[in-house]
């Protein structure tokens, strides 16, 4: 007896790990270059940070309550465990490492010699959320997101009561003056400057068990502060949990699918695709060219013909 097997139960070899939907896409890839599995076995892995003098990345792997690093040749190895369930982590410009801990409910910087300050923990009195991904401005500003969901639940935190709304705080680290920037997102995530930083980028995924809309929005960076907040792009499939702006101003945001490009007008220009949710994204490697994914239970990268801004 013959077996006919039918085609669409033959496993099907992706053409590209890259779709492009605007022409432009495909002078910011690199056709051959693989999107590349580095490692796997985690929970929910999230927060990447590039190390490029120490030529390693960190990341948070926040339900196993630990910070690991990968180094090309070497592979992971712990960096801190606990993490007090850190989730995103950057760099200001000394190079020392801004966390955000759900299970303490602060912003850390990791100073040179290893000790850690806390830069915020409380806002008016009231205990901050679970600060969940920060990045630094050029004048040394620290900008961070506090939403709830790491007090929701035990998974990644402590579960607790909620003092604060969900909020986009400034703190500035030399005095400690600390500023609440946006208060009427559902609950701000993932953000990111414009190269020229007269922009921010402000991921909401929304209330955790709810059906809020899953968008980033655009504010103008003023003197005194933001304006504006429009919505820039809707995210589908997933949410734009992380997000990093290349050279040319184009933002680059997790989704259910993979990683969205995003032209600074809002378009999308294509998909890099991942086979796990994505949660968050850092441009790294020689040339900052290399884009870390963390999705889910692995970490990925692939080369780009674009690089990051962010620092170092
Ligand atoms: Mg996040």
């Amino acid at each position: 007896m013959v077996t006919i097997t039918s085609p669409a139960a033959t496993p099907r070899i992706p053409k590209s790990f890259f779709e492009a939907y605007e022409p432009v896409f495909n002078t910011y890839v690199l056709g051959n270059a693989p999107v590349k599995q580095l490692a796997t076995g985690f929970d929910w892995v999230e927060g990447p940070v590039w190390f490029g003098d120490a030529d390693c990345l960190l990341f948070s792997d926040i339900p196993n309550n630990r910070i690991l690093r990968w180094t090309p040749g070497a592979g992971i190895s712990t960096y801190r465990a606990p993490s007090n369930f850190a989730n995103g982590h950057t760099r200001d410009r000394a190079g020392r490492l801004i966390s955000c801990e759900h299970g303490s409910r602060r912003v850390t910087r990791t100073e040179l010699d290893g000790t850690i300050t806390v830069i915020a923990d409380r806002f008016e009195g009231k205990r901050l959320n679970s600060p969940n991904d920060v990045v630094v401005k050029s004048d040394g500003t620290i900008w961070f997101t506090d939403p709830h969901y790491g007090i929701m639940t035990d998974y990644e935190g402590h579960r607790a009561e909620q003092e604060l709304p969900c909020t986009l705080y400034r703190v500035d680290p030399a005095t400690g003056a600390m500023m609440a920037m946006v208060t009427d997102a559902a609950c701000p995530n993932g953000l990111a400057f414009s190269p020229d930083e007269s922009r921010l980028y402000v991921a909401d995924t929304g209330r955790m068990f709810s059906d809020d809309p899953q968008h980033i929005r655009v504010f103008d960076v003023t003197d005194t502060g933001l304006s504006g907040g429009a919505v820039f792009h809707s995210i589908a499939p997933g949410a734009a949990d992380g997000i990093r702006c290349d050279q040319d101003g184009n933002l680059w945001s997790s989704a259910g699918d993979g990683v969205h490009c995003l032209s600074p007008g809002g378009t999308l220009l294509g998909t890099v695709r991942v086979p796990e949710v994505v949660s968050n994204i850092c441009f790294g490697g020689r040339g900052k060219h290399r884009l870390f994914i963390t999705a889910t239970t692995s970490l990925y990268a692939v080369s780009l013909n674009r690089s990051g801004v962010q620092i170092p």
